[in-house]
């Protein structure tokens, strides 16, 4: 059995030959690093300014280009930074318009007027997806890092509602206002979300450094529960993202989701391309698949050494390996890898797989074990 190094980079090992695969369902390309906020978990940790070595114009439309030759092309998702401060981001949309490849926006909303508005439009740009991370202009500007971006952001939903342009709301859940998910929820059925996507935090980037302590896995398990029992009543499409747990809970509660996918998709359905065109299991994965510059997307996603580890049981590590709802969850392998290993247990979901439970050395052992010289005390099954 291979295993990823005890460092929780790449795994390591010859990549085999390329295999039949169905194409990913979503691949997220971060256009730019510039953004005009300083957001407080940002991934990226963004900066005014583009950073050198972003993919250009050519590079852009041929990446496009290679997306659309899946069949069926994945949707892409223009991401950054602001992918708004990109200037040709209306060009690459129109191309993956042109070539049948359903393109969707993720915005601060900051920069949208009438006249972006318009060009979102002619591009052919299915939906914007805006970020709220508190119910109200105290929390949400805090989070923001700018004063006045909850009224932005309020504007910015009114402008899209009277362009019937629609939009959806991210929200990240953080120490600051898991407490408040109801109310965050409520705003965002105000202001007329199609759909609410719930985030949970992943400590990379800017969220590294966090000045509140992290909530438990139980506190967490208890935020995804509240939401299973209000997404009946929501009035709007909902979707745990970055919550693999989610899918466990649903079965638990006898209530899955109706849009029910594997909890983790990254690699799996899903990959990320970087500014720079490195390529990465999601954007949260600071562990390299490969890049643009070098190789295809097509063989990347079908070969990359990290993507086939990802798709493999045998190589898990921690209680995710032992677990039940592998299949359907699979664990945060980006909280995974902030902890020391990628392939090791998800550090926020505090469910004990029944296999672990019912072995001799009792929920604390491990039946897959904890990485090889892995940061965590022997006997730590997460
Ligand atoms: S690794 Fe974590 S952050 Fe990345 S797609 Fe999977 S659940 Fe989301
Ligand atoms: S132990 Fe891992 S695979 Fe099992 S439910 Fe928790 S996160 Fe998912």
């Amino acid at each position: 059995m291979r295993h990823a190094s005890p460092a929780g980079g790449a795994p390591d090992g010859p990549a085999p030959a390329s295999r039949a695969l169905p194409p990913p369902r979503l691949v997220a390309w971060e256009t730019t690093r510039a953004c005009n906020l300083a957001c407080r978990h940002c991934r990226a940790e963004a900066s005014p300014e583009a950073l050198p070595g972003e993919l250009d114009q050519a590079e852009g439309l041929s990446l496009v280009r290679q997306i659309a030759s899946w069949n069926p092309p994945p949707i892409l998702i223009l991401s950054g930074g602001e992918p708004l401060m990109r200037r040709d981001v209306f060009t690459l949309a129109a191309l993956a318009r042109d070539l049948g490849v359903p393109a969707v926006l993720s915005t601060n909303g900051t920069l949208l007027d009438r006249e972006a508005c318009g060009r979102i439009r002619a591009a052919g740009i299915r939906r914007l997806s805006l970020s709220l991370d508190g119910p109200d202009a105290g929390s949400h500007d805090a989070f923001r890092g700018l004063p006045g971006a909850f009224a932005s952001l309020v504007a910015a939903a009114e402008l899209l509602r009277s362009e019937g342009i629609p939009f959806q709301i991210n929200s990240t859940v953080t120490p600051g206002n898991i407490a408040k998910l109801e109310d965050t929820l409520a705003a965002a059925r105000g202001l007329g979300a199609l759909a609410f996507h719930a985030f949970l935090l992943v400590p990379v980037g800017r969220a590294r450094e966090w000045d509140e302590p992290f909530p438990a896995p139980e506190d967490y398990e208890g935020a995804l529960l509240r939401l299973k029992a209000l997404e009946p009543g929501m009035g709007m499409e909902f979707k745990a993202t970055c919550a693999p747990q989610y899918q466990r809970i649903g079965r638990e509660t006898g209530r899955p989701s109706p849009r029910a996918g594997r909890g983790c998709l990254g690699g799996q359905g899903f990959m990320f391309v970087g500014h720079d065109g490195a390529c990465a299991a999601c954007g949260y994965l600071p562990v390299p698949a490969g890049n643009l510059r070098e190789r295809g997307i097509a063989e990347i996603y079908e070969t990359s050494p990290l993507f086939l580890a990802l798709r493999d049981r045998s190589r898990y590590r921690g209680r995710c390996a032992s677990c039940e709802y592998w299949a359907v969850c699979g664990g945060c392998r980006a909280r995974a890898h902030a902890e020391g290993d990628c392939l090791g247990g998800e550090p926020l979901c505090p469910h004990v797989p029944a296999a672990l439970a019912a072995s001799p050395a009792g929920p604390g052992g491990t039946a897959a074990g904890p990485a090889p010289g892995g940061p965590r005390a022997a006997g730590d099954a997460r």
